[in-house]
């Protein structure tokens, strides 16, 4: 018997330690990539592990219709770090359910059934949020999907206006486009989806799956544009590792949100995990380190790959690199040959999602590489 979904790489990763991973041997690697943005705070954070240890040592489950206290706490973090007014938390184990939820939400919430997103979208790969995803590798072989979605262009405020109408149950949007190659939306279409979907009665999602925790700068991508959300969707970093998603609503959506639920919902040691990544994300201004430093690698970028690179485009440590030549190739080679792990989005873009921790020294060990393999 063998797993078959993954490509598997060639290098075999035993431990981690803050912004790197070991592999068999015993060899270092500097992780740019951060395991798709699972680990903000970098591999084996204290402050997690002993906060997970913990919990596994006094209860490592119980059904969700039980409250405990890890989950209360983590539902009260989460009320006081997301924008105003949301303040209620739906818990699952991922991004994709998370996007799943508020799609449903939405649904119940306004009794209407039309979706919009963005091409070039990414929202997971259930049949509900893959419906929303743009790319047609994900969805052909498993169609029909669920249906009345309709595709605007991402970051075009005219074309988002005219497709929200009164039928509009919700605009789904990556605030910063990850998957589809690192493409920030400008403020201005964000606002006016705000404006188009407040008007029509319609929920504004904002997929923060991967532009959460920080990344972009701000603890969410919606504070950094100015924009309050009727739900933001998370996972990836928020357990720091550990698999954990939400879908955060105001209180309009989390009234009406029909009969919904997971067994799995909020267990006990990844609330503990998701508490204690958010409580140091938010206690240790990581989001501010993060902008600091996104914007030092940022400069450095410009400075050194320059018009080596078909273009850089970043927010906060959310950073792509579009090369003229196969993303991949360079992928091996940052690996193989400089001890550093990234990630592809699409065919030409070099992706960067590290650990927000990480240092200008960091920065300039890839930046280095970068121009050794582009140039
Ligand atoms: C990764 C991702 C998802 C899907 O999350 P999973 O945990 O893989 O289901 C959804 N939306 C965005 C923006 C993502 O980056």
């Amino acid at each position: 018997m063998s797993g078959f979904v993954f490509n598997e790489k060639p290098i075999q990763i035993e431990e981690g330690d803050g912004p790197y991973v070991y592999d068999d041997s015993g060899t270092e690697f500097l992780d740019m990539g951060a395991s798709y943005a699972c680990v903000p705070l970098g591999h084996d954070h204290d402050a997690v592990k002993s906060a997970v240890q913990e919990q596994l040592s006094k209860l490592t489950y119980v059904q969700a219709s039980y409250p405990v206290d890890v989950r209360t706490e983590l539902y009260e973090r989460l009320a006081d770090t997301a924008p105003d007014p949301i303040d209620k938390t739906w818990l699952c184990n991922s991004g994709t359910e998370a996007n799943e939820a508020a799609l449903k939400f939405a649904r119940a919430a306004t009794g209407n059934s039309k979706i919009i997103a963005t091409m070039q979208g990414f929202h997971g790969r259930t049949m509900g949020a893959l419906a929303t995803t743009w790319k047609n590798k994900y969805k052909k072989p498993y169609e029909p999907l669920i249906g009345d979605v309709e595709f605007v262009p991402y970051d075009d405020p005219e074309a988002m206006q005219e497709a929200v109408d009164d039928d509009t149950a919700a605009v789904i949007v990556e605030p910063v486009q990850g998957e589809g190659g690192i493409n920030p939306a400008s403020a201005e279409f964000l606002q006016t989806t705000r404006e188009a979907t407040e008007e029509a009665g319609a929920a504004l999602i904002f997929d923060e799956v991967q532009t959460g925790m920080g990344r972009t700068g701000t603890l969410w991508a919606a504070e950094g544009a100015g924009v309050a959300p009727d739900m933001i969707t998370a996972a990836k970093g928020l357990g720091n590792g550990l698999p954990v998603g939400a879908t955060l609503c105001r209180d309009w959506i989390a009234d009406n949100y029909g009969s919904h639920a997971s067994t799995f919902s909020g267990g006990p040691v990844i609330s503990a995990a998701a508490n204690a990544t958010v409580k140091t994300i938010v206690e240790e201004d990581v989001p501010g380190h993060a902008a600091d430093v996104g914007e030092y690698l940022r400069g450095q970028l410009e400075a050194e790959v320059g018009d080596a690179a078909r273009d850089i485009r970043s927010e906060g440590l959310m950073v792509g690199v579009e090369v003229k030549r196969g993303a991949n190739r360079l992928l091996k080679e940052l690996a193989l040959n400089h001890g550093i792990l990234a990630l592809p989005a699409g065919r030409t873009v070099v992706r960067l999602l590290p650990p927000l921790t990480i240092t200008e020294e960091h920065a300039d060990q890839v930046v280095d590489a970068l121009v050794d393999v582009i140039t």
